[in-house]
């Protein structure tokens, strides 16, 4: 349920509401736009008399929600959220971030060489995998801690964040120094890893599972903001469908359906989505024109050996084109104004 209020409203009264719809035991959340305050009630709002709530002088109006989830929901927090990541990264709110790296971390020459050459590209943060989630278990496994510390060595050389990716609670603490935590398209539904990472503050990258809905999306996000870690960044990443020329659909209206219904940054991952690497740049660009809050792109420099995901890597110089054509049409992408495309 949402309670919109009247401009300014005394003060007495807004204290008084909020005390008693707490005494309901209900969550309240106070989001104090430059025009309107909202109150986002979480919990059992069933008990809640709404002609009543109506009928109070400072308030304005009284909705009830259709969608199950509350905390990522736009109607709880109409204007965008933008996650601080470094004081010269945050992503959200209008402004556009490319995300560069390998697969997988497998070396220091390999981390350390790529993050400089896609820094001078004009990548904003540093991806690379640590653990990887692999569908054979005889396929390279990452190189765990060895490969957090790597990534954390190339952040200090390249004054690059670094976004890796945490594939089962056990692996947490090493990921203080982490600065974006990947929760991978398999574990979007890893409910109990959700809750944990709600309990801590770090940003999320929360990547779309292969067989699942927006919807289901926005539920795996709400299990980390109920838990109140609102840092949380989307990541479109391609679904499962019947074609087989790529290795997955990449479904680009998940730019515009996301921004409707949730205040979150959504970004696209055109790798994954496609499996081929010619095909990185026009998923990149289709994303970019859409209006994404940024892009995660595997880069390799070499791709022919790389140990994960070769075929889907673009080389430092691919990407550096790609990154040059995408900038130019950053000022002609679609715009969004509270998530409604103007
Ligand atoms: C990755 O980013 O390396 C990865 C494994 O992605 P996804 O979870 O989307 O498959
Ligand atoms: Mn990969």
């Amino acid at each position: 349920m949402v309670i919109l209020l009247k401009q300014n409203p005394d003060q007495q009264q807004f204290d008084n509401l909020l005390t008693w719809l707490r005494g309901l035991g209900l969550t309240v959340h106070v989001n104090e736009g430059d025009k309107q305050t909202i109150l986002g009630l979480v919990g059992n709002t069933s008990a809640v008399d709404i002609d009543l709530i109506e009928q109070l002088d400072i308030v304005e109006d009284v909705k009830r929600l259709t969608e199950p989830f509350k905390d990522v929901n736009r109607k709880f927090h109409p204007s965008d959220s933008v996650i601080r990541i470094s004081d010269s990264v945050s992503v959200g709110g209008g402004s556009f971030h490319l995300i560069a790296g390998p697969c997988s971390v497998e070396s220091e020459e390999q981390i350390c060489g790529i993050a400089m050459q896609v820094k001078a590209s004009g990548a904003t943060l540093l991806r690379g995998g640590a653990f990887k989630p692999r569908t054979s278990p005889y396929a390279f496994q990452g190189l765990h801690a060895d490969g957090i510390r790597l990534l954390l060595e190339a952040k200090q050389i390249s004054g690059l964040p670094i976004v890796t990716e945490i594939m089962d609670l056990s692996q947490l603490n090493l990921f203080e120094d982490v600065d974006v935590i990947q929760v991978g398209a398999r574990n979007m539904q890893n409910f109990t890893l959700l809750r944990e990472l709600g309990k801590i503050r770090k940003p999320i990258l929360l990547k779309r599972g292969l067989a699942n809905t927006i919807q289901e999306l926005l539920m795996s996000a709400e299990y980390i903001a109920a838990g109140g870690n609102e840092n949380i960044i989307l990541c479109e990443r391609g679904v499962r469908t019947f074609e087989t020329a790529t290795r997955n659909t990449l479904d680009l209206s998940a730019i515009p359906v996301i921004k409707k219904l949730s205040h979150l940054p959504v970004i696209i991952d055109p790798s994954h989505a496609t499996g081929v690497s010619s095909l990185v740049k026009p998923m990149a660009l289709a994303a970019a024109a859409a209006g994404a809050d940024g892009l995660i792109i595997e880069v390799h420099n070499d791709p022919q050996h790389a140990l994960c995901d070769g075929a889907q890597s673009l080389t430092p110089e691919a990407f550096d084109d790609a990154a040059k054509a995408i900038r130019a049409i950053l000022p002609y992408a679609q715009k969004y104004e509270n998530g409604i495309p103007v």
